[in-house]
């Protein structure tokens, strides 16, 4: 059976839920907070987690009368105890705390950390078996088949926040799985989508940071310039919802208004749209197998006049094309693919190397992976976490050649 419910069943809709945020102080946390803001009778909040920053997280952790806040930082333990003394919200920190939050007894959970470094608390969720509604792709890239394995086994229901992928959730249910013929995610094209090469090469941090539709977090929005993002959510399909790389299509539209579309064998093609607010898929996740009210504003199509569509370009963007290099390897390549990408991010940001170089390095470090002939599934967590942090260690080593050698 699928962790992720294909068809609504309007019998298990709870009245009032407790709620769990990891990831409370990104931007999907922020989102998420909105909405639980504006529902404050619907929803109690269990436990809250960010990454360093103390004030943002107590602050909203006595906003809310949460149970617990955890900050990953284990520094920081005084600095939260203190900016919650005098009330009632018990606190902990470090990577044990962040767990111990997602452990704890929360009806639904968003797993909205940044990177790989979500994936324990995301397992603590599901092992449990909670609603998890899942907006942290890199979790879900690094650990593989083997994350759905164990939420189906646990009886976890995860639901898709990522927008492309709560699109084609939505759009799923119109059909069955023999029906199905392929799903086509959308992609804004990013800042760079009309760019030659050679500028895309050179782009600055400011030029990557400045997404034409959507507001994100910094990691995210440099994955959406490169590409690397789209890349990221064709295997986050993949995984999500059992599809062959073949199955799986990625269209360029600038406007971001269709998230989502399926395509049945009858060829009836079934999207989703809507204005490019992530509130809009949360809010699905959150009512979800109702629907609640959602803030964004009303789409009004005949104002937007067109809607435009490109197909992809694996020349310039060669992040996408990897991606689907890594799904085919199989055994383990996505979880490189994820760890190299982070690392290079990284590096980018650090002005160590060129934003060019970051499809180089994830390239380098997937041929050596796959060239070391290491290709048997990953079968547990600890699997995915250590071909992580070996692919970690090794784009950190092939770092320096790449950064010395212009393209
Ligand atoms: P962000 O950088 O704005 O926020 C990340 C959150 O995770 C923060 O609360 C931060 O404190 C916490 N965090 C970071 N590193 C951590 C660590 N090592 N341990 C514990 N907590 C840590 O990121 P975001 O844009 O909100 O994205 C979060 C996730 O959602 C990412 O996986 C991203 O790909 C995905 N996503 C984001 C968007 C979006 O619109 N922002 C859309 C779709 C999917
Ligand atoms: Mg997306």
């Amino acid at each position: 059976m699928s962790a992720v419910p294909l068809r609504n069943n309007k019998a298990v809709a709870a009245a009032s839920r407790s709620v769990t945020v990891l990831g409370a102080t990104g931007s999907i946390g922020d989102s998420t907070m909105d909405l639980l803001r504006a529902s404050r009778d619907r929803y109690r909040v269990e436990a809250l987690t960010a990454n360093s920053n103390v004030q943002a997280l107590a602050s909203l952790a006595k906003e809310f009368g949460a149970r617990f806040a955890a900050i990953a930082d284990p520094a920081r333990l005084g600095e939260l105890k203190d900016a919650l003394s005098g009330t009632r919200v018990e606190c902990g920190a470090g990577e044990s705390a962040v767990i111990e939050a997602a452990a704890r007894p929360a009806d639904w959970v968003m797993a909205a950390v940044s990177g790989a470094a979500g994936l324990k608390p995301a397992l603590a969720a599901v092992d449990r078996g909670a609603t998890v509604a899942l907006a942290n792709k890199e979790c879900l890239v690094c650990a593989g088949d083997f994350f759905m394995q164990r939420a189906a086994r646990a009886g976890a229901c995860i639901l898709p926040a990522d927008s492309e992928h709560n699109a084609l959730f939505q759009a799923l249910g119109s059909g069955n799985r023999e029906e199905l013929v392929r799903v086509i995610i959308t992609a804004s094209g990013g800042p760079f989508r009309t760019w030659a090469a050679r500028d895309i090469e050179r782009a600055t941090l400011a030029q990557a940071l400045k997404h034409p539709n959507w507001s994100m977090g910094q990691k995210i929005t440099i994955d959406s310039a490169s590409m690397m993002n789209k890349g990221l959510e064709v295997i986050e399909a993949s995984y999500l919802f059992t599809l062959t790389p073949d199955e799986i299509d990625v269209l360029v539209h600038p406007q971001s208004i269709i998230h989502g579309m399926v395509e049945f064998s009858d060829r009836s093609v079934v999207a989703q749209l809507g204005t490019p607010d992530m509130r809009t898929p949360i809010a699905h996740c959150l009512g979800w197998p109702d629907r609640i009210t959602g803030p964004a504003t009303k789409l009004d199509l005949a104002k937007i006049g067109q809607l435009t569509f490109e197909s992809p370009d694996f020349e310039r963007f060669p992040g996408l094309r990897l991606a689907y290099d890594a799904l085919r390897a199989g055994g383990g390549a996505t979880t490189v693919f994820n760890a190299a990408n982070e690392v290079a991010v990284a590096a980018f940001i650090a002005g160590q190397i060129r934003f060019g170089a970051i499809a180089r390095l994830v390239e380098a470090t997937l041929q050596d992976w796959t060239r070391s002939g290491n290709l048997s599934p990953l079968s547990s967590a600890d699997d995915a976490i250590t071909v992580d942090q070996v692919a970690r260690n090794r784009a950190a080593t092939l770092l320096p050649q790449i950064a010395s050698k212009a393209s």
